[in-house]
């Protein structure tokens, strides 16, 4: 499989350090409000690309941590006169609610910041040994950016460049406790009323991007395989985390990184500080979770994507098609009486479409597009096929639609009430009777149950309306 890899900005074949086995890490959300759908963009990209490499064999150990420490945490939990921890843990709650309501597969490990002060700490202290952080006169611990030659790497920034961007910076600040504006805070001194631990430089905290680099040693070790996220984190978090980990390890943080582009609503970046953005909750209380999954599929994840309504409705409407094709799929099992087979083949040439297209960097568009050619010759061919050809177009279609994590609601056949498999026999004899009437009456019945019922050649095909 090739991906682009950001730090080297080009397509490259993903392999991992030990064969068979993948170790991803991807940062997971602050969680002091409901996600928005630009959060949920990482969350189903990545899960769909574990999805695939656990499809292709491998083993994967997919580390996503919870935010549960920083500024906005702070000031939500005094403006709601509650603590800090008391609103991480009721949104993350609501985050976990929403992952899953997405079909995405719970991490191997979601590890909370705050669960981790011992590891950060440890970091923490190995970068003021070795020089590369130092400790300032109020006992926030800044990392020493101009001690790492590498820093700049993963943004192709360079450090004359954030000079310049910081010196505006440096005049506002009348009291500059870094050396350097381009330092950043790996410890802050905890503030009066703020919650804080206890720690070699006094009370404090972790700054924003060492509990990363602390949760991915302590979960999958000092070099890791991928470390993903949206594009907004490659400067300064992830180029942040790159200097701490590699300053503390001595080795190489991610051997690959990998970026989802914005979110947008009308062509801008769906952001809470901009306030233009749709909680996952709302939607899916109007659309149902699936299509906001369909929905992030259906463009590369490197590309932005523009949120509206009418794309979400079609969203919908295309899992409709898929739900309806499976649903035939196993009514014509069921009723199989046909010898062909040349389903068998056009099942093979969809999955070499669809593998394709998934190793080539993800390209989910195409993926679908190999399923959509798939439905298309279920439909046409479904009457005329044996019942193992069927058998093997329904297994197909499973395999591939569930490595995109989609079709998650399909509603089970043996869960038909037997009330309603009564109606539908007794419609039948009224039928053969000649009682349109009462054939009727019960149609109408059912769909107050709501069940459709349409006539088929091969008898009363029952769907859940
Ligand atoms: P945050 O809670 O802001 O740290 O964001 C959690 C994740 O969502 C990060 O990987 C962000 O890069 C990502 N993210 C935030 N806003 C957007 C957006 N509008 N489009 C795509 N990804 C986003
Ligand atoms: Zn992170």
């Amino acid at each position: 499989m090739q991906i682009f890899n950001t730090m080297t900005r080009q397509k490259e074949e993903f392999v991992p350090q030990k064969e068979g086995e993948y170790r991803i890490y991807v940062c997971g959300p602050t969680v002091y409000n409901y996600i928005h759908i630009g959060n949920a963009r990482p969350m189903i990209v990545f899960d769909t690309l574990r999805r695939y490499l656990e499809y292709c064999g491998n083993k994967v150990y997919y580390v996503s941590n919870i935010t549960d420490i920083d500024d906005k945490l702070i000031k939500k939990g005094q403006e709601e006169g509650t603590s800090m921890q008391e609103v991480a843990r009721k949104f993350e709650a609501e985050y976990i609610r929403d992952s899953d309501g997405l079909n995405v597969k719970a991490p191997t490990v979601r590890p909370r910041a705050t669960e981790h002060i011992g590891e950060i700490i440890h970091i923490v202290k190995d970068l003021v040994d070795s020089g590369h952080a130092y400790v300032a006169r109020n006992g926030d611990v800044y990392f020493r950016v101009k001690s790492d030659p590498g820093y700049g790497k993963l943004s192709h920034l360079n450090l004359d460049d954030l000079e310049s961007g910081n010196r505006e910076l440096r005049s506002r600040m009348d009291d500059d406790l870094k050396e350097d504006p381009a330092d950043f805070a790996v410890w802050k001194a905890a503030k009066p009323g703020e919650p804080y631990w206890e720690s070699p430089w006094g009370h404090g905290r972790p700054g924003w991007h060492i509990e990363c680099s602390a949760m991915a040693r302590k979960h999958l070790g000092k070099t890791i395989d991928l470390h993903a996220g949206g594009q907004d984190l490659i400067f300064p978090h992830h180029e942040n985390e790159i200097a701490q980990s590699e300053c503390a390890n001595g080795c190489t943080f991610s051997r690959y990184w990998m970026h989802n582009g914005f979110l947008n609503i009308n062509n801008e970046k769906m952001s809470k500080s901009a306030n233009n953005f749709f909680t996952v909750r709302e939607i899916a209380d109007k659309y149902g979770y699936e299509p906001i999954r369909y929905f992030m599929l259906t463009a590369g994840y490197r590309m932005p994507l523009n949120y509206t309504v009418e794309l979400i409705e079609s969203c919908k409407n295309s899992l409709e098609r898929m739900y309806t094709c499976r649903d035939n799929l196993d009514f014509a099992i069921e009723h199989a009486h046909g010898t062909d087979t040349a389903l068998v083949e056009k099942c093979e040439d969809a999955r070499k479409k669809f593998k394709a297209a998934m190793d080539d960097d993800l390209n989910t568009p195409d993926a679908l597009a190999a399923i959509f050619d798939l439905v298309k010759d279920i439909n046409t061919l479904s009457d005329a096929s044996d019942k193992a050809t069927l058998e093997t177009a329904a297994k197909t279609f499973d395999e591939l639609t569930g490595v995109l994590g989609l079709l998650y609601n399909r509603k089970k056949t043996d869960s038909i009430p037997a009330e309603v498999t009564a109606l539908v026999e007794e419609r039948a004899a009224a039928k053969k009777a000649k009682d349109w009437g009462r054939a009727d009456a019960i149609r109408a019945q059912l769909t107050e149950m709501g069940w459709s019922v349409t006539d088929t050649a091969q008898g009363p095909k029952l769907a859940k309306l």
